[in-house]
């Protein structure tokens, strides 16, 4: 028989888990998302940053014939950091394996590219400017609220909350189901950035596989990666308390304030994108813990609504995808049947979403002495663990980014490491 299945948001988690059920023939799929489509806008108009995908989001990809191609063609690879230090010094931190990066909005596009190329609308429509003010689970029902025209409700054999960090989802199930969920913001706030990564008459020339991080006093730093066309997009990060931009008020002075305090960037910023800064909102980060991710038969939660982390490790993208690929392989493994499939998600993912926000918070330290010591294990264990591969494994962060190791696993086999950050950020 024929499910209808309702996603809230077409965001890469929504979209991702389309294709696959789409692959499995047996359902009809509505997805409603509040933003409009990003293919019809220019990429900077709408709230988007840089994603890296590692092993795990590339893998969730991989399933779906030609997708990964399609991503890569959009995609940046990059093969290590440059950390941009006062007085023109350089630290190189390179990646034995490269990271894609792409924007946030395009790795959407082209999973609804994709999406449109190989199904037809009768098995799945995306309804864009449609936010989803309400759910029902008693009577399986959503109230959704097209941005021109009346409310309407629709039906679901199986609602699926992708609806990011603030889920009218999550908020239904944490009020009507019992759900135990925590919300909290990390403390740093961002604002986007756009950028290209050529001056040429100031001689200014970034390199075009690296990312590029400049640290301006434990206060702000910023980071922007390269995208195809010589274009670098990233982010300012700031303390939410301690926003640097807040006195300034005209693009001079925040021309003048990245060329004093982000040279390298400062160079490459047109006066056009200082008044774009200055003008564009400043964003926060939620992060989201629940105790499980489904409801009964019939509700589920995936990617960052059921486990926003912060993006300090980078992997809220490639967890949500990594949801995606093990649901698939429990619809297979249950024929689906989603009154197993459901509750053997939560089962197996929670402990992995717990331990992902455990590494996210305390992978990487913010004192001196700690990040010296962080970078030197890193550097002795790939080198020990390329000599020894069976006995030294890599430290935590390559563990994280190079393999697909549950994530409670790699928390376990860094537990010490962990510790020793959490002790000295209290
Ligand atoms: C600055 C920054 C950098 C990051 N860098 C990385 C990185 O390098 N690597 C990585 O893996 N992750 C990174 N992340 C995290 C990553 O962006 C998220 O984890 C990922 O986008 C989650 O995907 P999602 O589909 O679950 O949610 P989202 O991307 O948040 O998508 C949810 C969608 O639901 C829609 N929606 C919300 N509410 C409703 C509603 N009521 N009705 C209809 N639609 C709704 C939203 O408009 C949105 O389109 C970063 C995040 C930030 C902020």
């Amino acid at each position: 028989m024929v499910q209808k299945v309702v996603i809230i948001g077409a965001g890469p988690a929504g979209l991702l888990l389309a294709h696959y059920l789409l692959r499995r023939c047996n359902y009809n799929i509505d997805i409603y998302e509040r933003r409009r489509d990003p293919r019809l806008t220019d990429i900077s108009s709408d709230r988007t940053f840089p994603i890296s995908l590692q092993k795990r989001g590339r893998k969730a990809i991989q399933a779906i014939a030609g997708l990964e191609e399609a991503i890569a063609a959009q995609s940046v690879f990059c093969e290590g950091t440059i950390l941009y230090g006062k007085k023109g010094k350089l630290r190189q931190i390179p990646r034995q394996n490269p990271v894609l990066t792409i924007d946030r909005n395009r790795l959407v596009s082209i999973l609804l590219k994709h999406l449109n190329e190989t199904s037809s609308p009768n098995q799945v429509k995306v309804h864009f400017n449609c936010e989803c003010t309400a759910v029902d689970g008693t009577a399986k029902t959503v109230t959704l609220h097209p941005k021109e025209g009346d409310s309407f409700t629709a039906d679901y054999d199986l609602l699926v909350g992708a609806d990011g960090a603030r889920s009218q989802v999550r908020e239904y199930l944490a009020h009507n189901a019992g759900f135990t969920c925590s919300q909290n913001y990390v403390p740093d706030a961002y604002k986007s950035v756009f950028l290209s990564r050529l001056n040429p008459s100031a001689g200014v020339e970034l390199e075009p596989n690296k990312i590029h991080v400049y640290n301006l006093n434990n206060q702000a730093r910023m980071l922007m990666v390269p995208q195809p066309g010589d274009q670098l997009h990233g982010v300012i990060i700031f303390g939410a308390e301690n926003n640097p931009l807040e006195g300034l008020s005209t693009k001079e002075e925040v021309h003048t304030f990245c060329q004093e305090k982000f040279p390298i960037f400062g160079q490459l910023m047109s006066l056009e994108e200082a008044e774009a800064l200055l003008k564009r909102p400043v964003a926060r980060v939620l992060t989201v813990r629940c105790d499980r991710f489904h409801e009964g038969d019939s509700m589920l939660l995936i990617g960052d609504a059921a486990h926003a982390v912060s993006p300090s490790i980078g992997q809220g993208c490639n967890s949500s995808l990594e949801d995606v690929l093990i649901l698939g392989q429990l619809l297979e493994q249950y024929g689906d049947d989603w009154d197993q499939v459901l509750p053997k998600f939560s089962e197996q993912r929670v402990p992995d979403a717990h331990a992902l926000r455990e590494l996210s918070d305390y992978t990487f330290p913010r004192q001196k002495f700690l990040v010296v010591e962080f970078f030197l294990r890193t550097m002795v264990k790939r080198l020990f663990h390329r000599w020894f591969p069976d006995w030294v494994k890599p430290f935590v962060f390559d563990l994280v980014l190079d393999t697909d190791l549950p994530y409670s696993q790699v928390l376990s086999l860094s537990q010490g490491w962990i510790n020793k950050v959490k002790r000295s950020s209290t």
